[in-house]
C-alpha cells in the first residue's frame, strides 16, 4: 500500500508537472502564436505599404501616360481655334478699342448648376444676347445637358479647371485641371477651347502658368459684380456698374452656389448697359475687335 501510495504518489506528482508542463507550453504556444500572427501582421502590413508603393507608381504611370495622350489628341486637334493667335498666352482684363465704341463681355463661372444655368441662359435668350460661360470640368460631367445647352444657344464656353481649387499645383496637377477640361468640353459639346480663366483669377499657383505656356488666353475681367459674396441685387449692380467701362470683361457666377441674385440682377443689369448705349459681346468678339483695331493703328503708324 506504501509503495501504491507512493507509486500513486509519485503519478501525482508526474501528472501535476506534465498538466504544469502542458499548460505551460499551451502558455507558449499563445506566446508564440501572437507573436507569429504579430510577425505576419507586420509583414503583412509591409506588403501593404509596398503595394500601395506599386500601385501609386502605376497610378503615376498611368496618369502620365493618359496626359500625353490629352496632350497629343489636343495637339492634333489644334489648339486656339476661336483666339487670334496674337492672345495666346496672352492675360486679358479688357479689350483696348477706339474710343466711343462701346461694348462689353458678360462672362459667367462656376457652372453649368442647376436652375441658376438655365435661368441666366433663359434671360439672355430673351435679350438677344451672346455671353462667355468660364465651366468647371467636373460640372460638366455632372451635367452634360446643361452644358450642350449653353453652347447651342450660341454662347461661348471655356475652362475653368476641373476641380476649381485654389491651391498650389505641380505641373503635372495643373495639366491634369486644364486639359482634361478641355477634353470632356470637347467631348460634351464638340467645341475645342483656348480660352482659360484661373480659379479665384489666382494667377501664382502653377495653373494659370500651364494655360499660358500651352497658348490658353487667360481671361480675366475688369468689373466685378462679387456676386459670390451675395452682397443684394443693388449691391451687385453698383459693382458692375462702378467699373464698367466700353471694352470691359463683366465677372458673374451662374454656378458654385446660391446664385439667385445673379439671376434677379442679371436684367436690369442688361437694361442698364443698353440704356447706356451699350452692346453685348462675347470674347472671342471682343478679342477679335482688339485685333482689328491694333492693326488699323499699326498699318496707320506705317504710313509716312
Ligand atoms: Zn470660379
Amino acid at each position: 500500500m506504501e509503495n501504491n501510495k507512493s507509486f500513486f504518489g509519485t503519478q501525482g506528482i508526474l501528472i501535476a508537472l506534465l498538466g504544469l508542463t502542458g499548460t505551460f507550453s499551451i502558455a507558449l504556444m499563445i506566446l508564440f502564436k501572437t507573436n507569429t500572427s504579430d510577425a505576419q501582421s507586420q509583414s503583412n502590413s509591409v506588403k501593404d505599404i509596398t503595394a500601395n508603393v506599386v500601385t501609386q507608381q502605376r497610378l503615376e504611370k498611368f496618369k502620365t501616360e493618359m496626359l500625353t495622350s490629352w496632350q497629343q489628341e489636343a495637339q492634333a486637334k489644334g489648339f486656339a481655334t476661336d483666339v487670334p493667335s496674337n492672345f495666346q498666352g496672352a492675360v486679358i482684363k479688357e479689350a483696348k478699342l477706339p474710343a466711343g465704341k462701346k461694348v462689353i463681355a458678360l462672362t459667367f463661372d462656376d457652372g453649368p448648376w442647376p436652375n441658376s444655368t438655365a435661368q441666366v441662359l433663359d434671360i439672355l435668350k430673351k435679350n438677344n444676347i451672346k455671353g462667355t460661360f468660364f465651366v468647371v470640368g467636373q460640372n460638366v460631367k455632372n451635367y452634360p445637358d446643361l452644358t450642350k445647352r449653353v453652347v447651342t444657344d450660341g454662347h461661348t464656353i471655356a475652362n475653368h479647371t476641373w476641380h476649381h481649387w485654389y491651391h498650389h499645383m505641380n505641373a503635372q496637377a495643373a495639366a491634369y485641371e486644364v486639359a482634361n477640361t478641355t477634353d470632356i468640353i470637347y467631348k460634351t459639346t464638340g467645341v475645342k477651347t483656348s480660352l482659360f480663366r484661373p480659379p479665384g483669377g489666382i494667377m501664382s499657383n502653377g495653373v494659370a502658368a500651364y494655360a499660358k505656356s500651352n497658348k490658353y488666353a487667360v481671361i480675366m475681367w475688369s468689373a466685378d459684380s462679387i456676386d459670390y459674396s451675395r452682397p443684394g441685387v443693388p449691391k451687385l449692380i453698383n459693382n458692375i456698374f462702378r467699373g464698367a467701362r466700353p471694352g470691359g470683361i463683366v465677372l458673374m457666377h451662374d454656378g458654385g452656389g446660391d446664385r439667385a441674385h445673379t439671376v434677379k440682377a442679371l436684367p436690369e443689369i442688361i437694361s442698364r448697359f443698353r440704356n447706356q448705349g451699350y452692346e453685348f459681346v462675347t470674347v472671342p468678339e471682343l478679342l477679335e475687335m482688339q485685333n482689328q483695331y491694333s492693326q488699323v493703328v499699326a498699318q496707320k503708324s506705317k504710313k509716312p
